[in-house]
């Protein structure tokens, strides 16, 4: 099975591409079509998040093995720390290794119910993904990719603080960090040269979601934790009530932003799908990639 960073390693930027866990069969159905839609289009790899509550769990582990034992693809599967001790951790890692998964992305999580509300941690558990990412390293010969915030996180007090603990995570053995979404260039470029600045110079991915509809719109400031630019929103609104014409111009916005991404160099862009293929195959075909 190969590992996310020698996936990395070529000469021309690629993608990648993010799953939630289906919720029940339409959903399977869904995130199964948009799997083999995407497959011949070789993304570098493809990760599945990991969500609060033992069932949701369950279907991130199942998933991801599925995808490495009956797909062509490079599967990585997302693991948080959230109501977990670190026996339970170790027997997630186990499962993982079991299934063929050799690429994990280590976060913290947020505590369930109110992501703003104040983290607890599992009295046996850990504090932050710096800890997560040492504990799968011990594991066994995993890729570890961790959560990097062209923002700043919204906990941290500033950027350079912000930057300090990401290069933590990676001397703690990460590979690679994938970014939260963003749509301005800017926030993106300043946060790799603050890692650069530090050292630091493993494959920092952005993170791009294609906007089809007002709905995926709004949710993009939630991601994100920041409002969507007024210029975008100039773009986007008048078209609230025209759905092709807004979806057009959505994937617009986002290929230009990727291009831009791409003269400077990213190797992959990390595509959220929010489970469908249709808009990322659209800017992958822009893009030419
Ligand atoms: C690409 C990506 C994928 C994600 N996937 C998932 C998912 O599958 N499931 C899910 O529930 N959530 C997911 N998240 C959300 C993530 O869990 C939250 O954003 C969480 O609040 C932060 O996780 P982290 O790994 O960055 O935590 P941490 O790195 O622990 O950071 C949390 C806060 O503590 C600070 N900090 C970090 N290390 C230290 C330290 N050693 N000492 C003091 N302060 C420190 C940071 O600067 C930050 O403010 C994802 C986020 C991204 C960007």
């Amino acid at each position: 099975m190969a590992v996310v960073v020698d996936r990395l390693r070529t000469e021309r930027t690629t993608f990648s591409v993010e799953f939630f866990p289906p919720r029940n069969d339409d959903e399977e159905r869904v995130l199964w079509r948009a799997v083999r839609e995407l497959e011949p289009l070789d993304p570098a790899f493809v990760s599945v998040t990991y969500g609060a509550g033992g069932s949701s769990r369950d279907r991130t582990i199942r998933t991801t093995g599925r995808i490495a034992q009956e797909t062509t693809l490079t599967p990585m599967a997302h693991l948080t720390a959230v109501d977990h001790s670190v026996a339970e951790l170790r027997n997630v890692i186990g499962w993982y290794a079991a299934s063929g998964v050799r690429n994990v992305l280590a976060v913290r999580g947020d505590p369930p119910g109110d992501p703003n509300g104040e983290w607890v941690r599992h009295p046996e558990g850990l504090e932050h993904a710096d800890e997560l990412v040492r504990l799968i390293r011990e594991l066994g010969d995993f890729c570890v990719g961790v959560a990097a915030f062209p923002h700043g996180h919204p906990r941290s007090a500033d950027l350079d603080v912000d930057a300090d603990h990401l290069v933590r995570k990676v001397r703690a053995g990460a590979g690679f960090a994938v970014a939260q979404l963003f749509l301005e260039p800017e926030y993106f470029l300043r946060l790799r040269d603050r890692m650069a600045a530090r050292g630091c110079d493993v494959p920092l991915l952005p993170g791009v979601m294609p906007i089809t509809t007002p709905r995926v719109l709004s949710k993009f400031g939630e991601l994100a934790g920041v409002p969507v630019p007024g210029a975008i929103e100039d773009r986007l609104l008048p078209l609230v009530d025209d759905p092709a014409g807004f979806r057009q111009a959505g994937v617009d916005v986002v290929t230009e932003l990727c291009a831009r991404l791409i003269d400077e160099g990213v190797p992959a862009l990390h595509f959220y799908t929010l489970n469908r293929s249709k808009a990322t195959r659209q800017v992958v075909a822009n893009l030419g990639l």
